[in-house]
């Protein structure tokens, strides 16, 4: 059994038509163990978020092998991508991506319900729980602040217990207080649940706190500065 969360080998990808065409990822090749906290830094453009979906499975490479503990998304077909995503895969995204009718307790049982699990109102409660949203069941996304709206976010994706959770820029629509707040319960969900974390960010703060950085330029990965 591998003890690696994730494995990338030598991802190229190229998006958009005729001239709008990018070669966006260049020959990305990276391990995440489990339980680490990977930070993706970078330039603007220089690939983070595309990165992000290639390995979150909503993307597929036009060459390379993307692994996700232990199996290879290329042997998947859609439905069975589809699948594998909701169970082992949790994404985070700047704009929380909250669905505006549900409740939170409705957004957070969701991915259970469609991985087919035991309770998943029990067990969405118990994640908002755990994320400090227990008397804010009820609420609509609308009638959330941004930092709750984000807490609901990471309960969803984190319901399922997934093998990795990637988040992009997760503290980017947020004041620093609050941000910090989200920064705190990330890392405390990797200490206690040994979460494994590939995290997008601009945030210096943020980036020290992970066990190591990964920097991109240009769709290439640069070799770590001297220590
Ligand atoms: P980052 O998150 O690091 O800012 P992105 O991954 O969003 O960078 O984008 C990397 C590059 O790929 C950018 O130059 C962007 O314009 C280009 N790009 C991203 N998505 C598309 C697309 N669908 N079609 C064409 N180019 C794209
Ligand atoms: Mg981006």
């Amino acid at each position: 059994m591998s003890n690696k969360a994730v494995s990338l080998s030598q991802i190229e990808l190229s998006l958009g038509r005729g001239p709008a065409r990018v070669h966006v990822l260049r020959g990305i090749s990276l391990d995440v163990e489990r339980g680490e906290a990977v930070g993706l830094v970078g330039p603007s453009g220089s690939g983070k978020s595309t990165l992000l979906t290639v390995m979150a499975g909503l993307e597929r490479p036009d060459t390379g092998r993307v692994t996700i503990a232990g199996t290879d998304l290329s042997g998947l077909d859609e439905d069975g991508l589809a699948r594998f995503r909701g169970r082992n895969i949790g994404i985070v995204f700047q704009a929380f991506h909250l669905v505006p009718t549900m409740t939170a307790l409705e957004n957070v049982a969701l991915p259970l319900e469609l991985a087919g699990a035991p309770d998943p109102h029990g067990r969405a409660a118990a994640e908002l729980e755990a994320v400090g949203l227990g008397h804010r069941l009820r609420h609509y996304p609308a009638q959330l602040s941004g930092g709750e709206q984000q807490r609901v976010a990471i309960a969803r994706a984190l319901a399922p217990d997934p093998a990795i959770l990637v988040a992009d820029e997760p503290t980017g629509n947020l004041d620093e207080a609050t941000g910090r707040q989200i920064v705190d319960l990330l890392f405390g969900l990797k200490r206690d649940r040994g979460a494994t974390l590939v995290l997008v960010t601009h945030d210096p703060g943020l980036a020290r706190l992970c066990d190591r950085t990964v920097r991109l330029r240009a769709g290439r990965i640069e070799a770590p500065a001297e220590a």
